[in-house]
C-alpha cells in the first residue's frame, strides 16, 4: 500500500517540481519537493512557529509530569484545525485527520510524532532567550521544535484543505527520555485505540533536517543495588563495605570488550547512597547503561555486567569480614528500549532521503534511541527525523536552536514532505497548479 502511494505521488511531485517558484523570500532556498505555493506557506507561518515554539518551550514538561505541556498542545492541535482531538490513559495527545478514499480511509494510519518530555527537572528555569537568530532555552530543541513543527504541517492541512486517502494520526507523546522509557509510544502500539491500527510511524525529534534515523538502537539499563550489614566507620571497620563491592564491579564492568560493529556501549553513569562520612554504608546504588543495535549482543552484555557486578560482591564477601552480615546484590531493570530496523531501501526511507536532499541538507541514514524503537521492533515502518535548521547543547540547559529563516523553513518543509509523500494527496496537484 505505501509503496503504491509512494509511486502515485512521485508522478504529482514531478508535477510539482517543474513549476515556476512561488514569490520568494530573499535568500529561500528551493522549494525542495514540496509544491511552489505550499512551500511559500510555509515561509508565510515563520513568524507563528516561532511563536508557537517559544510557548511549547516555556510549558515545562519534566519526566512524568507532562500534564500542562499535553493540554496545551491539545489545545494547539484544535486551533490547528483538527476536530479529534484527546489524550489518551497515559497522557500522550492523539489528533486524528480522517482520510478520505475508500479502503485507504479505513485502513492503516500513518502517525506522525514529537515527544512532550523533556530530561530536566522540575523547578528547572525555562525562559527562552535571543541571540540573533539562536534561540536558546532547555529542551527547545529537544523535542519543542517537533511539535511546533507537527502544528503547522496540521495548519497547512487544514488551511488547504488537503484530503489523504490515509488517515492521519498526530501525536505528541510522553516518557520520550531515559526515565520513561518510551512509555508513551509503548501504551500507543500496544494498549490505545490504535494498538494494531498504525501502518507507518514518522518520528520528528531533533533539529538535524539531514538525519534520517532507520535503526533502532536497543539499550538494557540497571539500578545495582549493593546491600549491606552498614555500621560506624571506627567501630566496625573491618566489616564489608558496599562501597568497594560497588567499586569492584566498576573495574570489572570496564573490562568488558564489546565489538565495535554494530555499536555496542556501556557506561557506569550514576552512583549514589552513603549514610555520613563516619558510617560505613548499607547501601550503594549504581546505574549502569547499556547499548546495542544487535538484540543478542545487547543480552551477552547485558550478562557480562551482571556477572562483573556479582563477582565483586563475592569478592568483597571475602576480602572482610562477613561477621555483621553480607553483601548482596540487587540488580533492578530501570530501563528496557527494543531494537529495531527499516531498511534502507523502505520507501518511507527513501522519500525521507529525497525530501531532506531535495531541501538542500546533507541527507544521511543514522541509528539512535527513539520513539520509532518501538514499532521497529514490531516490524511497522518506522523512521525519526530532524526538523528546522540544527542546534546543538540538547540534554543541557544550554540547548539552543538556528532559526535563521531561509534554512529554517526548508528544515520545516521535509517532514511535510514525507507525510503528503506517504498518504497519498488527490489535491496536490490542484495545489501546484495554483488554485
Ligand atoms: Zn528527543
Amino acid at each position: 500500500m505505501i509503496r503504491k502511494n509512494v509511486f502515485a505521488m512521485a508522478a504529482v511531485l514531478a508535477t510539482a517540481l517543474v513549476l515556476p517558484a512561488a514569490p520568494a523570500h530573499a535568500g529561500q532556498p528551493a522549494s525542495g519537493s514540496l509544491p511552489a505555493p505550499l512551500y511559500a506557506q510555509l515561509d508565510s507561518q515563520y513568524d507563528r512557529v516561532i511563536a508557537d515554539l517559544i510557548r511549547i518551550t516555556e510549558t515545562p514538561a519534566p519526566p512524568f509530569k507532562e500534564r500542562a505541556r499535553a493540554e496545551l498542545f491539545a489545545a494547539m492541535l484544535r486551533d490547528a484545525g483538527l476536530d479529534d482531538v484527546t489524550i489518551d490513559d497515559e497522557g500522550n495527545v492523539l489528533a486524528l485527520r480522517p482520510g478520505t478514499q475508500g479502503a485507504a480511509a479505513a485502513g492503516p494510519v500513518f502517525a506522525v510524532a514529537a515527544h512532550l518530555d523533556t530530561v530536566f527537572p522540575e523547578g528547572t528555569p525555562i525562559t527562552v532567550r535571543r541571540e540573533g537568530d539562536r534561540l536558546m532555552a532547555p529542551g527547545i530543541g529537544d523535542d519543542s521544535l517537533g511539535l511546533a513543527s507537527m502544528l503547522v504541517w496540521a495548519r497547512l492541512l487544514e488551511a488547504n484543505g488537503i484530503a489523504t486517502s490515509q488517515p492521519i494520526l498526530f501525536v505528541a507523546t510522553v516518557g520520550e527520555e531515559g526515565p520513561g522509557d518510551l512509555r508513551g509510544v509503548r501504551h500507543l502500539f500496544t494498549k490505545s485505540a490504535y494498538a494494531g491500527r498504525i501502518g507507518g510511524f514518522l518520528s520528528i525529534d531533533n533539529a538535524d533536517a539531514g538525519r534520517i534515523v532507520h535503526a533502532a538502537v536497543g539499550s538494557r539499563r540497571y539500578r545495582l543495588a549493593f546491600n549491606g550489614p552498614g555500621g560506624h566507620s571506627y567501630g566496625a571497620f573491618g566489616i564489608v563495605n558496599p562501597m568497594a563491592a560497588m567499586a569492584g564491579a566498576v573495574r570489572g564492568i570496564y573490562t568488558i570488550q564489546v565489538p565495535a560493529e554494530p555499536k555496542t556501549t556501556y557506561a557506569a553513569s550514576v552512583v549514589s547512597g552513603g549514610t555520613s562520612v563516619n558510617s560505613i554504608p548499607n547501601q550503594i546504588l549504581l546505574e549502569v547503561d547499556m547499548r546495542s543495535g544487535d538484540p543478542a549482543v545487547l543480552a551477552q552484555l547485558e550478562r557480562a555486567v551482571l556477572a562483573a557486578a556479582e563477582a565483586a560482591v563475592a569478592g568483597e564477601n571475602v576480602a572482610r569480614s562477613t561477621r555483621t552480615g553480607s553483601i548482596t546484590l540487587d540488580p533492578q531493570l530501570t530501563g528496557d528500549r527494543p531494537a529495531g530496523t527499516t531498511p534502507a531501501d523502505h520507501p518511507l526511507v527513501r522519500a525521507a532521503l529525497a525530501a531532506s536532499q531535495a531541501a538542500g541538507f546533507a541527507a544521511r541514514l543514522d541509528e539512535s534511541s527513539t520513539d520509532s524503537n518501538i514499532p521497529m521492533s514490531l516490524g511497522i515502518p518506522a523512521i525519526t527525523i530532524g526538523t528546522g535548521a540544527g542546534g546543538g547543547r540538547t540534554h543541557s540547559v544550554d540547548e539552543y536552536l538556528e532559526t535563521g529563516r531561509g534554512r529554517f523553513v526548508a528544515g520545516l518543509s521535509v517532514g511535510l514532505s514525507v507525510i503528503l509523500a506517504q498518504t497519498n494527496p488527490a489535491q496536490l496537484n490542484a495545489l501546484s497548479q495554483g488554485q
